[in-house]
C-alpha cells in the first residue's frame, strides 16, 4: 500500500490537507509528520494533539535539535525574509532522514498544505524534495480560503491554533519567523512583547558575534539597510499614533 506523508506542522493548510488525504486513502497508511523548530507556541502541542485523535492517526514527531537561533550562531548567519537556513536545516532535512529511513520512495507521496493561493510557490517545493513524490491536496477545488478552514476545523469539534485568533498569518515558530517583514514583528512586539524581547536579545548576540547584520530592513530614502529589532521597537514605541476617524 502507498504510504501518505502529510507534512503536518500545526498549520491549517496541512490540517485540511490531511482531511482531503484521509477522506480518499482512509487512516491506514497516512502518517501525519511533525518537524519541531522547539520554539513553537505551546497552543500548537494542543493543536497537533487534538488533530491528531479527530483524524485518528497520531503524530509522528522529528527534530534537529537545534532551535533557529542556534542554526543560525552556528552557521554564523542570520536568517531573514530571503534566506532562512532554518526552514531547511530544522524542517525539510528532519523530515526527509524520517522518509528515507522510514518509507519505500517508490510507493511514498509527501503531501504539502499549500493552496491554491500558494500556487507560485509548488515548483519550487516539488523540486527541494525530489526524488520524493509530491502532492498539493488543497491546492485542488474546491478552493478554500484560510477562513473557510479554521471553521472546518471548528466544525470538526476543534479549536484552530490560538496564532491565528491572535491575528497572525502562520503558526510557526511561535510567531518568531524570521522570514516576517516590518508589519509581522509589529505584531509580535504588541501580542508578544516577551517573545520579541527575546528575539531582539538574540540578535544583539549575533550583532557581537558576526557585525551589522539585522533580520529587517530599512528601505526608507531608497537606501536599504540592516534594520535592528531594538531600532524598530523604538521607532514603534516613539510613533505618534494616528487620529481617529469619525
Ligand atoms: S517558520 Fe520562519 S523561523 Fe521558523 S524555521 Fe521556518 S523560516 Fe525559520
Amino acid at each position: 500500500m502507498t504510504c501518505h506523508v502529510v507534512q503536518f506542522f500545526g498549520g491549517i493548510g496541512s490540517w485540511a490537507a490531511a482531511q482531503r488525504v484521509v477522506a480518499e486513502h482512509g487512516t491506514r497508511d497516512v502518517v501525519l509528520l511533525f518537524a519541531d523548530t522547539l520554539v513553537e507556541d505551546e497552543d500548537l502541542y494542543r493543536f497537533l494533539d487534538d488533530a491528531a485523535e479527530q483524524i485518528g492517526v497520531p503524530v509522528t514527531r522529528v527534530a534537529d535539535g537545534r532551535t533557529p537561533f542556534e542554526v543560525f550562531r552556528q552557521r554564523r548567519f542570520l536568517g531573514n525574509a530571503r534566506l532562512a537556513p532554518c526552514s531547511d536545516l530544522l524542517k525539510q532535512r528532519p523530515c526527509r532522514r524520517w522518509l528515507e529511513t522510514h518509507t519505500d520512495l517508490a510507493d511514498t507521496v509527501l503531501h504539502i498544505g499549500i493552496d491554491w493561493s500558494e500556487e507560485r510557490r509548488a515548483p519550487a517545493v516539488v523540486r527541494g524534495w525530489v526524488p520524493w513524490t509530491v502532492s498539493f491536496p488543497i491546492r485542488d477545488s474546491p478552493h478554500l480560503t484560510k477562513e473557510q478552514m479554521l471553521d472546518a476545523a471548528r466544525a470538526a469539534g476543534l479549536e484552530p491554533p490560538r496564532l491565528y485568533a491572535l491575528g497572525f498569518a502562520h503558526n510557526n515558530c511561535g510567531s518568531l519567523c524570521v522570514r516576517g517583514g516590518q508589519n509581522h514583528w509589529a505584531h509580535v512586539l504588541e501580542v508578544f512583547p516577551e517573545r520579541y524581547a527575546q528575539a531582539e536579545h538574540e540578535e544583539q548576540r549575533l550583532r557581537a558575534e558576526l557585525g551589522s547584520v539585522a533580520m529587517l530592513r530599512d528601505r526608507t530614502g531608497g537606501l536599504s539597510r540592516p534594520l535592528t529589532l531594538t531600532e524598530f521597537r523604538e521607532r514603534q514605541e516613539n510613533r505618534v499614533p494616528e487620529p481617529q476617524k469619525g
